[in-house]
């Protein structure tokens, strides 16, 4: 067999495995399956659109809990960060919102936490009889499938490793990513993030099953999206575990040393002492952060104090809501409770 034909008939495979059904574009190009395939030329996003699903406040009709998701809309292709943490939350906010998750091809789970994976059976189980290929490609990083216990180490609490195996029968497939990835042209995924400073931002004891034994769960797959902006990086992130300062250091070394044109989602400070708080500021502020959603477990109190530490007013600092957009070239819609 040709290596032409070889090449043919994998792409073939690919779209019959992945259910490809007409219903939506093809999802992300093989190179994203294979860490050897060769990388994307550096890239910069045109259109951007953010949307809050899933996070402690909404308005009107939408529902609030203790979780985060958000549709990213990009260029022409739709991804879904994140499920939220009631099964069906999500599900019923996006209704409402009247955002069709059919034409959805692809999720990227920030890490385990049940408040941010909780949706995603029932997802994928709500759109694949009308769909095949929506939700049908999940991008994740690497360690996000490590077992995980508490003091008792005897019962397995990460959901993700129990909802694999009927996932990946029902047509599903996960991309574990080790490294920063460029998924299309100026869309990053950091993959694992180096804990450069000393950031603690999680709570809890869980710990990670390791071939060492059991240690600390530091959450080493947490993993953000950036997107490179002719008006700097946007920067989305689930619970920040990594850090938010690590995170954004990070980012800044594999895509560019940009101003952060908008950071959104999580940051897990709402339990941070006043060093913390004032020390994450400082840093922020050095990265020329210039909209500001604080969602989900990032406090509301901290969204306030940064909003003034980073010289922002009320139009580009909010707390998020379900619903809240942040649209490049348009800025924040806040909404109404958040406005
Ligand atoms: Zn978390
Ligand atoms: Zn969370």
């Amino acid at each position: 067999m040709s290596s032409r034909f070889l090449r043919l008939a994998q792409i073939l495979v690919a779209f019959v495995t992945g259910g490809f059904s007409g219903a939506v574009a093809p999802a992300a190009s093989l190179a994203a399956e294979s860490a050897s395939a060769a990388p994307i030329a550096k890239g910069r996003v045109r259109a951007l659109k953010i949307t809050l699903l899933s996070t402690m406040l909404a308005d009107g009709d939408e529902l609030g809990e203790w979780g985060f998701s958000a549709l990213v809309e990009v260029d022409g292709h739709r991804l879904l960060f994140d499920t939220g943490a009631n099964k069906d939350v999500v599900l019923r906010n996006a209704e409402s919102l009247k955002i069709d998750l059919t034409t959805v091809p692809e999720m990227v789970l920030s890490h385990w936490h049940s408040d941010h994976v909780g949706g995603f059976t029932a997802l994928r189980e709500a759109v694949r009889g009308k769909a095949p290929a929506a939700l049908a490609r999940t991008h994740v990083g690497e360690g996000i499938f490590d077992p995980r216990g508490t003091v008792s180490r005897g019962v397995e609490i990460n959901p993700l490793l129990l909802a694999k195996p009927a996932y990946e029968q029902g047509g599903g497939t996960f991309v574990v990513h080790a490294q920063p990835v460029q998924l299309y042209p100026g869309v990053w995924l950091t993959g694992p993030v180096p804990r450069k400073f000393p950031e603690r931002n999680w709570s809890g004891r869980a710990e990670r099953k390791t071939p060492a034994g059991f240690v600390e769960d530091t959450l080493p797959e947490d993993t953000a999206m950036i997107f490179d902006t002719a008006q700097g990086l946007v920067v989305l992130t689930g619970c920040g575990h990594a850090g938010v300062v690590n995170i954004i250091d990070h980012a800044r070394t594999f895509v560019r040393p940009a101003k952060v044109h908008a950071l959104l989602g999580g940051i897990h400070l709402f339990s941070a002492d006043e060093k913390t708080l004032g020390w994450t500021a400082e840093r922020l502020r050095g990265f020329g952060v210039e909209n500001f959603i604080g969602a989900h477990c990032t406090g509301v109190e901290v969204v306030y104090r940064f909003r003034g530490d980073l010289g922002l007013d009320r139009a580009h600092a909010v707390v998020g809501a379900v619903g809240q957009t942040f649209e490049l070239g348009q800025g924040i819609n806040p909404g109404g409770i958040a406005r």
